[in-house]
C-alpha cells in the first residue's frame, strides 16, 4: 500500500462505501475478526517485536511481547468474553408520563474509525483502539508514527493477511501524512501522544465535527507517604522509569518523597535499578531511548537541572549515546525543564514533600496528571487522593498495573486526555448510543397537538410542574432535599 494522500482518500472512500453495505456485522462475525487478530498476534510476536527493536535501536523482547503483544490479545480475550453483553440494546424506563412506551439504548457503530498512534508502543496504541473498534462493528484506518517504519511494515504484513483494506488499512508516512489522515471526515479519531499534537488533532476534527478520543501524556506523580515501605515503593518506582527506559505514558515522572526519607529513598531506588540491571549497557533487556534527538534531549534536561542547583545520583554509566541509565534528581525546583515538561524517559526527579496535603497542593498546581501512584497504608489519605485529585488513573502501591485490567477504562483528564477506548466504557466510546422510543399506538399523542389550552393539557401542566407561585423559595427546597 502506498502512503499517500491520494490513497489515503482513496482507501477511506472504500471504508465509507463498505459501511453502507454492511453497517452492521453481527456478534459471530465481530468475533470471527477478533479471533483472527488473536492468531495473528500470536503468530507474529517474533517478527513484530524484532522490528520493534529495530526502531528502538534496542528493546527488551520480554517488554515486546508483554506490552504490545500479549496485552492486545488478552484485550481480544475481554472482547470475545463481553462481546455479547456489551452489544446487547439496553432497555431504559420511560419517564412516567411515557409509561405505556417502550425505551431502549442501541449501540450502533460509528463507522470508520481513526487511529493514530505514537512510537513508544507502537503494536498496542494501533491495534489496541482497532480490537475494542472492531468489536463495537467498525471499519479501522490506523496512521502508524514516523518513528516506528519498521514496525509498520510488519503491522501492515500481518493485518492484510487477515483483513481486507475496507476493513482494516496501516499507513506509515510522516508527519504531512498524519495531518492528511486527521483531517479526513471520520467517525471517530483515536489519537495517542502529546497533549501539543492532540489539540491540532482536536482541531483538525472540529472541521468534520468528528469525536475524538485523546491519550495523551503528562507528568504523573507518584506520592511516597511516610507510611510507606521504602524500599517497596523504590522497587516499583525505578520499575516504572526503566520499562521501556522510561518512554511510557504511565512512567512515574516524579516521585513526592517525604524530607526526612530523601536519602534512603535515593539510595534504595539506585540499588533497586542496579539489581534489575546490573550491566545494562550490554543488557538486551534494557531498552534504548528511541532516537538521537531523544537522548540528546534527556540530556540537555540533566544539564538544565544541574545548572540550576540540582543534585545527579547515577544508576550507572550508560553507552554516551542512546543508553541512558536511571538518573535520580534531588534539590529539584520548579523552574527546572524537568519539572515543567514531560519527561518521558528514565530521569527522576525527586521532590522533598513533608505532608499529604503539600503533595495534593504540588499536583494540583499542575495540569492534571495521566496517572497517580500513592505507596502507603494510610486510608484516609487514599481516599483524599482517590476522591480530591484528579487523574486518569491510580495505582495504590504500585505503578500502572490499573491499566492492564481489561474491565478498566484507560485514558487521561484535562490535559492528559479526554475519553478512553478500553473496557466497557471504550466499546460505548466507539459506539452510537442510540436512543430509541417505540411509541404505542393508544399511547394519546393527540392530545398534545395544537389547539393548545385544552382541559386536559392544563391538567398535565398542572400535575408535573405545578402553578408558577412568587411565594415558592428556592432555599426551603434545598433545605427540604439536604433533609433527604
Ligand atoms: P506525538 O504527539 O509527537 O505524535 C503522536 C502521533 O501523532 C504520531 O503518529 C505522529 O506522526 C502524529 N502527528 C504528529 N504531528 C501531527 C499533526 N500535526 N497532525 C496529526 N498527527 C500528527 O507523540 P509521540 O512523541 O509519538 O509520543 C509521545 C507522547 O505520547 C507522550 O506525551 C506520551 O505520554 C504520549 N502517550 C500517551 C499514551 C496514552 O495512552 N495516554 C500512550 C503512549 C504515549
Amino acid at each position: 500500500m502506498k502512503d499517500t494522500i491520494e490513497n489515503l482518500n482513496a482507501v477511506f472512500t472504500r471504508q465509507r462505501k463498505a459501511c453502507l453495505v454492511e453497517p452492521y456485522p453481527e456478534l459471530a462475525q465481530r468475533k470471527r475478526e477478533l479471533q483472527a487478530v488473536r492468531v495473528a498476534l500470536q503468530r507474529y510476536q517474533d517478527r513484530l517485536s524484532e522490528a520493534m527493536s529495530e526502531d528502538f535501536g534496542r528493546r527488551s523482547e520480554f517488554e515486546c511481547k508483554m506490552l504490545d503483544v500479549m496485552f492486545p490479545a488478552l484485550q481480544v480475550d475481554h472482547a470475545l468474553s463481553n462481546l455479547k453483553s456489551w452489544m446487547k440494546p439496553q432497555g431504559r424506563l420511560t419517564d412516567w408520563m411515557f409509561i405505556t412506551n417502550r425505551a431502549k439504548v442501541v449501540y450502533q457503530p460509528k463507522g470508520v474509525v481513526g487511529v493514530i498512534a505514537a512510537w513508544n508502543f507502537p503494536i498496542v496504541e494501533a491495534v489496541g483502539p482497532m480490537i475494542m473498534a472492531l468489536a463495537a462493528g467498525n471499519r479501522v484506518m490506523i496512521k502508524m508514527s514516523e518513528y516506528s517504519p519498521r514496525s509498520t511494515v510488519v503491522l501492515r504484513e500481518m493485518l492484510a493477511e487477515i483483513f481486507q483494506e475496507d476493513l482494516v488499512a496501516v499507513f506509515g508516512g510522516g508527519v504531512d501524512l498524519a495531518q492528511a489522515f486527521a483531517s479526513l471526515p471520520l467517525d471517530h479519531i483515536v489519537f495517542t501522544g502529546s497533549p501539543t499534537v492532540g489539540k491540532e488533532i482536536m482541531r483538525a476534527a472540529a472541521a468534520n465535527l468528528t469525536p475524538v478520543t485523546l491519550e495523551l501524556g503528562g507528568k504523573s506523580p507518584a506520592i511516597v507517604a511516610r507510611s510507606a515501605s521504602i524500599q517497596a515503593a523504590a522497587r516499583s518506582i525505578a520499575h516504572g522509569k526503566a520499562f521501556n527506559a522510561g518512554q511510557a505514558c504511565v512512567a512515574p515522572d516524579y516521585a513526592l518523597v517525604p524530607s526526612v526519607l530523601m536519602n534512603e529513598f535515593v539510595a534504595a531506588t539506585v540499588s533497586a535499578f542496579q539489581r534489575m540491571y546490573p550491566d545494562p549497557v550490554n543488557d538486551a533487556n534494557y531498552t534504548s531511548i528511541a532516537s538521537d534527538r531523544h537522548a540528546d534531549r534527556a540530556r540537555e534536561l540533566l544539564a538544565d537541572a544541574v545548572a540550576k542547583g540540582a543534585k545527579v545520583t547515577s544508576c550507572g554509566p550508560g553507552d554516551g549515546k542512546r543508553i541512558i541509565t536511571m538518573q535520580v534528581v534531588t534539590g529539584v525546583t520548579s523552574d527546572m525543564r524537568i519539572m515543567q515538561e514531560e519527561l518521558f524517559n528514565p530521569i527522576l526527579p525527586v521532590v522533598a514533600c513533608d505532608s499529604l496535603d503539600e503533595g495534593i497542593g504540588y499536583i494540583t498546581a499542575r495540569p492534571r496528571p495521566l496517572a497517580l501512584y500513592y505507596f502507603g497504608k494510610d486510608a484516609d489519605e487514599i481516599q483524599r487522593l482517590t476522591r480530591d485529585v484528579h487523574s486518569g488513573g491510580m495505582t495504590i502501591n504500585d505503578w500502572a498495573w490499573h491499566v492492564f485490567q481489561g474491565d478498566l477504562p484507560f485514558g487521561g483528564s484535562g490535559n492528559s486526555g479526554i475519553g478512553s477506548w478500553r473496557g466497557p466504557e471504550g466499546f460505548r466510546e466507539l459506539s452510537h448510543s442510540k436512543s430509541v422510543l417505540t411509541m404505542n399506538r393508544w399511547f394519546p399523542v393527540h392530545l398534545f397537538r395544537p389547539p393548545y389550552g385544552t382541559r386536559i393539557q392544563r391538567l398535565v401542566s398542572k400535575v408535573f410542574l405545578g402553578n408558577a407561585d412568587p411565594a415558592l423559595s428556592i432555599a426551603e427546597c434545598t433545605t427540604a432535599t439536604d433533609a433527604v
